[in-house]
């Protein structure tokens, strides 16, 4: 008799990916610390080599998901208005929310004070960059060259060429209609690589967080332990009571299922630290798993991703009130209000990678005249800080795509119902194409 076997689902073996990945990352640490054949061999070679190609599979997928699923998007819209009223309810919540987060941080952040008292003797130089004024960020949505627009993954650029393509489509009647029939079947076909490359997400995990957890200074966290847990408490907060609520009130739904179900996605987020390497998981997740219909998510998802940013600006509101806090300087209503709208600005046109948080917050920093040099204190956790906002970020993009979908009348209610629904595929079934 065969024997059954019975297989863990993704998120389980993603999940186990990461909690030996963190364990190995520990043992390595603290056990073959001096030894170079580990560090070379291992941790800068095999873990180093596998976690870059996970990297590099996912971000692969990008551009062309972009750029198909939004043609495919906005072909099948019954009319222009659709999209102009669309894509100002999606601004509007996007904005409303990452104004809500940068508040709720610059309330914690004064509430609880993390930085009164903070050892400084760390600070050194920090190179900081201006804040983009509105009019070049809208002069740098409009594409000159859509090649090297998807040849750089300038992804507002390629929203802008994708919606004129797919609008244009449409209006071409039927040379239109054969151009949207090979862009659909080209969208299930990505949609399926997409299928196809999570299978290696357990490993890709696995091997990106023990090397991460093999380099990862913890001293560090002790140090700004203040710092962390009020960050940390305050993304929870954001990202399951915020979003929970709003997810609530504007659809009517679970919030529980709807952060059930975000699941995978939230772990590829923390894994990656990046919303962009992510935009192939958030969109498998709104489409299969929440049953938000592709022409929504594949504007909303990718839009979010890279102007949607509530866990980024909770880090800046956060860090603003720690470093002011930590060189004792006060600031006014008016400074506080500048920080929200510099951070808000800020986040448009930056692209969700890694890191890319503190870049902006030298930018926060600027416009208020804080010490730009305060940012080279948190330096230190933000790497772990980063994993965890971006996992709240894409939260953010998922929730909103919800809010817009059930409001457009675009949400399949029973297949978000269906706690199963979209579960992943575990094998790949290939049919060769006969050439009779
Ligand atoms: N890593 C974040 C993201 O990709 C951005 C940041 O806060 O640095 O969403």
């Amino acid at each position: 008799m065969q024997a059954q076997k019975k297989k863990m689902s993704l998120t389980g073996r993603v999940i186990l990916g990461m909690v030996l990945g963190i364990l190995t990352g520990f043992i390595i640490r603290s056990l073959f610390a001096e030894s170079s054949f580990v560090h070379e061999y291992i941790v800068n070679g095999l873990f180093e080599v596998g976690g870059a190609i996970f990297i590099a599979s996912l971000k692969m997928l990008v551009v062309p998901l972009v750029f198909v699923s939004l043609v495919c998007g906005t072909s099948t819209l019954k009319d222009i208005s659709t999209l102009g009223r669309l894509g100002g309810k999606t601004l509007a919540f996007y904005l409303t929310t990452t104004a809500i987060a940068i508040t709720l941080a610059l309330v914690m952040g004064n509430v609880f004070k993390p930085g009164a008292g903070a050892d400084l003797s760390a600070a050194t130089t920090f190179a900081s960059r201006e804040a983009p004024s509105l009019g070049q960020v809208i002069i740098d949505m409009f594409p000159t060259n859509p090649i090297s627009s998807m040849a750089n993954g300038n992804t507002l650029q390629i929203i802008v060429f994708a919606i004129l393509f797919g609008i244009a489509i449409s209006a071409a009647g039927k040379p239109g209609e054969r151009i949207a029939g090979i862009f659909a079947d080209l969208n299930e076909v990505i949609m399926k690589l997409v299928a196809l490359l999570m299978n290696i997400a357990p490993f890709g995990v696995f091997f990106l967080m023990a090397k991460l957890f093999t380099g990862l200074g913890l001293d560090a966290i002790f140090n700004l332990f203040g710092y962390f847990l009020v960050l940390t408490c305050t993304l929870l907060l954001h990202g399951i009571v915020v979003y929970g609520s709003l997810f609530k009130i504007f659809t009517g739904l679970s919030p529980k299922l709807f952060l059930k179900k975000m699941e995978d996605a939230i772990m590829f987020a923390f894994s990656t630290a990046s919303s962009n390497a992510t935009i192939p998981v958030t969109m498998e997740t709104a489409t299969k798993r929440l049953g938000v219909k592709n022409r929504i998510a594949s504007f909303t998802v990718p839009l979010g991703a890279t102007i949607n940013m509530d866990g980024t600006a909770i880090m800046q509101g956060v860090a603003t009130a720690f470093i002011a806090q930590a060189f004792n300087i006060d600031l006014t209503m008016g400074d506080y209000l500048m920080v929200i709208a510099t951070a808000t600005l800020a986040s448009i046109g930056t692209a969700g990678v890694p890191g890319v948080g503190l870049i902006m917050l030298a930018m926060v920093l600027n416009q208020v005249g804080l010490p730009v040099e305060g940012i080279a204190i948190i330096m230190g956790v933000d790497r772990l800080l980063d994993m965890i906002r971006t996992a709240v970020n894409i939260t953010g993009d998922s929730c909103v795509t919800c809010i817009v979908a059930k409001s457009e009348g675009e949400m399949d209610i029973d297949r978000f119902n269906d706690p199963h629904a979209g579960e992943k595929e575990e094998e790949v079934h290939l049919h060769p194409i006969s050439n009779s």
